[in-house]
């Protein structure tokens, strides 16, 4: 099933949280809804999935515009990140009451149950009350409890935000997997770009109710449409460094600090002011150019070492390396910048150079 989103509007009282905003998922794909607090990724979740009416536009299921659909009559499956199980119930019954409600026989409810809790390997737990399950187990069951009546669509809401770190990791693929298996088309809305990047297929960037890019997300990741995208990738973060361009192929800095601009950039007009964007990847493994700096902080996080080096003018930029434990804050390094692979950003509008 594609989802297309023409012009959607949503406004709670009287003041527009999304205006005119469009965006296809195509049949089969998983794709991330990423933004900060309060930009309306639920409020597109929900206004799909027909628990908000919509203010303007139209939501197309293939070509069908469900808008003034109610949501029983949508076909979605719907993951809270509080999961919403009835704690009275027990994993079975839980996931056999979407069906029941829709007047489903006994037999083939079994049936369907069962095969649901195949797929997301909750069958030895079918008898147990949400109380008597792990939170990952939990999630499962809302995940079975979504897909038993065979959605054409998928609507994930922070499904992971509940979890420790381990099981967020182990359910992160386990979702992946089912929507793989299933084939069915999914959103997961998420504020957690390591979710987004990992789980789905593109990634929508939101912000204030807009859409600022849609790509997959290695593609967003190598050449992000504007600052704020690029900010929002990444870790430990990009840093930006602001400068005004020479017009001889260099950045000039505060505080004495000269960076030299990637070749693509070399016609840049002198004084033109930018924004340029080293990741930690870019600093301190390979390149053209060479930065001398003062370690700070040394992070040991076992497989890798991250740094901070603060250079002329007080600029610190951070370092990713393959473990290493013989440099201490305090000592004095001239490492290698990745140049033609920095971004660049103009200063005023944030816009990709
Ligand atoms: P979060 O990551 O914090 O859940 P979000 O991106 O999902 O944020 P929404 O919940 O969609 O953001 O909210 C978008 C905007 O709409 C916010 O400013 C919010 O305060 C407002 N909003 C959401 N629901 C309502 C409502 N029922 N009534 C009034 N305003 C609302």
């Amino acid at each position: 099933m594609r989802i297309t989103l023409q012009d959607f509007t949503k406004r709670f009282d009287g003041a527009s949280v999304i205006d005119r905003l469009n965006l296809t998922i195509a049949d089969g794909e998983m794709l991330a809804l990423l933004g900060p607090s309060g930009c309306g990724k639920t409020t597109t979740l929900l206004s799909i999935s027909g628990i908000h009416r919509i203010d303007g536009g139209a939501i197309l299921f293939d070509e069908h515009d469900v808008a003034a659909l109610p949501a029983q009559k949508r076909n979605v499956g719907v993951v809270f990140q509080n999961y919403a199980l009835y704690p009275h119930m027990t994993a079975f019954e839980n996931i056999a009451f979407p069906l029941q409600v829709r007047g489903v026989g006994s037999a083939e409810t079994t049936r369907r149950v069962k095969d649901i809790a195949r797929l997301t390997h909750i069958e030895p737990y079918l008898t147990r009350r949400p109380g008597q399950l792990s939170g990952g187990q939990q999630q499962r069951v809302a995940l079975a409890r979504a897909l038993v009546r065979q959605p054409d669509v998928l609507l994930l809401d922070e499904p992971l935000a509940n979890l420790d770190t381990k099981l967020r990791l182990e359910m992160r693929s386990e979702i992946r997997r089912i929507q793989r298996e299933t084939g069915i088309t999914a959103i997961l809305v998420t504020h957690d770009q390591v979710e987004a990047m990992s789980m789905c297929d593109r990634i929508a960037i939101m912000d204030k109710g807009a859409i600022l890019q849609t790509a997959a997300p290695a593609e967003m990741y190598r050449a992000p449409a504007s600052r704020f995208v690029a900010g929002f990738l990444g870790s430990p973060p990009i840093v930006f460094v602001d400068g005004v361009a020479g017009g001889d192929g260099t950045l000039a800095c505060d505080g004495g600090l000269t960076l030299p601009l990637p070749s693509r950039l070399k016609g840049l007009a002198a004084g033109r002011k930018i924004s340029l964007g080293v990741r930690p990847e870019h600093f301190g493994t390979s390149g053209d150019a060479r930065l001398s700096g003062t370690i700070g902080l040394v992070e040991p996080q076992g497989r890798e070492t991250l740094f901070d080096v603060r250079l002329r003018g007080d600029v610190v930029l951070r370092s990713v390396q393959p473990a290493r434990d013989d440099l201490r804050g305090g000592e004095t390094v001239s490492w290698p910048l990745d140049v033609e692979n920095l971004l660049a950003f103009d200063a005023a509008t944030g816009a990709a150079l």
